[in-house]
């Protein structure tokens, strides 16, 4: 039995985690080969929020695991978009590589056809 408690979430951030785990998600699936696993967070269950199963490399599991503590770290409600905001919460190479992934995955959608997803994005 799982004693972690999970959290509970918003709408909205059901919105925000369900994006990152998409955006995350086809980074991975279009460049990463090798060993992956499914992703898994223990504040919340990833499964109810996103429905099915997003399999990650180690590196991408970082990463997503990161920008989802961010997220429901964030002090401001609502939230503003990231790029947007003072508090700079990504730092480093998370900030670097998130932006190579939500620039990637948002022209992947676009060429895609995806524009409802890449509402969540510009938001
Ligand atoms: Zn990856």
């Amino acid at each position: 039995m799982e004693m972690v408690k999970q959290m509970e979430i918003s709408d909205k951030e059901k919105d925000d985690v369900r994006t990152l785990i998409k955006f995350v998600g086809i980074f991975c699936r279009e460049h990463h080969n090798g060993a992956k696993t499914t992703f898994s967070f223990k504040r919340f269950d990833i499964r109810e929020i996103e429905k099915k199963e997003t399999s990650l490399c180690p590196d991408c599991t970082r990463l997503l695991t990161y920008g989802l503590a961010i997220r429901v770290k964030c002090p401001h409600d609502p939230k503003p978009m990231c790029k947007k905001c003072d508090n700079q919460c990504y730092h480093g190479e998370y900030k670097a590589k998130i932006r190579e992934v939500m620039k990637f995955s948002g022209m992947y959608l676009v060429k895609h056809g995806r524009l409802d997803m890449l509402y969540h994005y510009l938001r």
